[in-house]
């Protein structure tokens, strides 16, 4: 089922979470359709399989970032 705006004007991304510098996790605000960034810079549907992905990345990058203060917890 598509929300009317998306299927009118398409998904309106935002960024929902920072995974790393080029990865990020997207969600459309009117559908709520989540993406993220692939390995080529695509935007891919997120998958229960990307999801892990991305947190292992996250926190793979986090241990590269260590000169890196700011921790965002929201
Ligand atoms: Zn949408």
């Amino acid at each position: 089922m598509n929300h009317i705006h998306c299927s009118v004007f398409g998904h309106d991304y935002i960024v929902s979470k920072d995974v790393t510098r080029y990865v990020k996790e997207y969600q459309c605000k009117h559908c709520k359709k989540q993406m993220t960034t692939s390995v080529n810079g695509n935007l891919i549907p997120l998958t229960p399989k990307f999801q892990e992905i991305n947190s292992v990345l996250k926190s793979m990058h986090r241990k590269k970032e260590k000169r890196k203060t700011l921790v965002f917890n929201r």
